[in-house]
């Protein structure tokens, strides 16, 4: 199948062109039709499916085709797709703008940590979709600049992590202001109870589309386990990175300050690096996603929920500096590479402590992870492994940061003091070491 056949207007389909795509992918494939024809949908989708055209594409189709006149007078949004975080919600907007190029609808997005003045000049003179991570979009709300009684096709994206994050009482508070009859897509890469639940609620007779099995995204990236010593990470770090020459490197550590401290030592070693976390403003979170992307920087350092939904074509590295504490996490993040078919490596650095965490990992992906070990970096054995903090799951209820932020409730910070083993006191969700007794 090719974008031609799915019934899309040749204003689309000439921004899908302009983007260097010919063939939908599997999500766009079965999505697309579903949505062109009304219907409500439920679709299992990991971010690097092509989910965001799955959605954008047939949204811009109906918009276009229906009458704006009535809904821009009254400055009533048409079209609103919530988002768990402000990145996502710059990326999925970008996607509107770049496929809606040649439609005459506009378009804001909504996120916190900035001004409420240009959100508000542009909701007021009236825009077809809103882009918006729940709480300023509720902030908009009660300050009456958005009305939501227009709305006519409502977007969950990414509605695990949404629920993950503890906006489900925003979400449901949202869904109250928006009209019954309109037609509602949720996506999730995952399908937890609760997700279940808010889709019983929100869905009528949807659709289902699943494209890639739980966990499938691993498949296609080549994975390593470098054991080693918690002290020696970030010196193996920096090995691997001028050794292999990797050029855009995506390391995942488990807390604000560990990406701080590993992004100065990078730079240190003459490796061009910067964190992004949700300690960092709008501004500063952007400039390093930017100057990532141009590989004006060589080494983007970040905690899980701020990468969450990094989109950069073909990311071909991807480390772990510490391992997750769900496994589910393992394969977001891995999952940043090799996307849409290109391929990827992800490298994970594991000392002693996070042994259980890489049996867990396994056992999720049903396979052995190769292990490297580098000659110099041996593991020494004398150390032994040291009990894990069980995590705090954040659950609905937990601090969210009322305007998208995307750290608060996971990276509580301890004093951030290194022990002998290298481990730090910041009692984030995913510490997992013995030195979480500031808490
Ligand atoms: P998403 O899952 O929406 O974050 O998209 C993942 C990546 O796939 C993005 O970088 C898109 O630009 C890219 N992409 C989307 N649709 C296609 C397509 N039909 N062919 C190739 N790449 C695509």
């Amino acid at each position: 199948m090719r974008f031609n056949d799915l019934g899309l207007r040749a204003e689309i389909l000439q921004s899908v062109a302009a983007e260097g795509y010919d063939i939908p992918t599997p999500i766009q494939a079965q999505a697309i039709p579903v949505v062109l024809s009304g219907r409500d949908l439920m679709a299992a989708a990991q971010t690097g499916t092509g989910k965001t055209a799955g959605f954008t594409l047939p949204i811009l189709q109906l918009l276009a085709g229906r009458d704006t006149g009535l809904s821009l007078k009254k400055f009533r949004p048409r079209a609103l797709i919530l988002t768990p975080t402000r990145e996502l919600a710059a990326q999925v907007h970008d996607s509107v703008r770049v496929y809606g190029r040649h439609l005459p609808l506009k378009s804001a997005v909504i996120y916190g940590g900035v001004g409420m003045g240009p959100q508000t000049r542009l909701l007021k003179q009236g825009v077809d979709i809103v882009v918006a991570t729940p709480g300023r979009l509720l902030d908009h709300v009660s300050e009456r600049n958005a009305d939501l009684s227009g709305i006519e096709i409502l977007v969950l994206d990414e509605a695990d992590r949404m629920l993950d994050m503890g906006f489900i009482r925003d979400i449901r508070k949202i869904l109250s202001l928006l009209p019954k009859r309109k037609q509602s897509l949720l996506f999730s890469a995952t399908f937890s109870d609760e997700i279940r639940a808010l889709a019983q609620g929100l869905l009528t007779d949807p659709a289902s589309v699943e494209v890639a099995r739980r966990n499938s995204a691993a498949e296609a990236v080549t994975q390593t386990v470098y054991p080693v010593d918690r002290v020696r990470k970030k010196d193996l770090l920096v090995k691997l990175i001028q050794d292999h020459g990797w050029h855009q490197v995506l390391v995942f550590t488990r807390t604000k300050h560990g990406a701080d401290a590993l992004a100065r030592h990078l730079e240190k070693s003459g490796i061009t690096a910067a964190a992004l976390h949700g300690n960092k403003t709008q501004g500063a979170r952007q400039r390093a996603l930017d100057d990532f992307k141009r590989l004006k920087i060589n080494v983007l350092v970040a905690t899980d929920i701020a990468a969450r939904g990094i989109d950069i074509d073909q990311l071909p590295q991807v480390v772990n500096f510490e391992l997750p504490n769900v496994p589910e996490d393992y394969v977001h993040r891995i999952g940043r590479t090799g996307r849409a078919g290109s391929d990827g490596a992800a490298v994970s650095l594991v000392c002693v402590d996070e042994a259980k965490l890489l049996r867990d990992i396994e056992r999720v992906l049903k396979r052995s992870i190769e292990k490297c070990v580098v000659p110099g970096y041996e593991p020494d054995p004398s150390i032994r492994p040291e009990p894990i903090q069980k995590p705090r799951q954040p659950r609905s209820g937990v601090s969210h940061g009322k305007h998208g932020d995307t750290n608060k409730g996971r990276d509580r910070q301890g004093n951030g003091k290194p022990d002998r083993r290298g481990n730090t006191t910041h009692g984030d969700r995913g510490a997992h070491h013995s030195g979480v007794r500031g808490r």
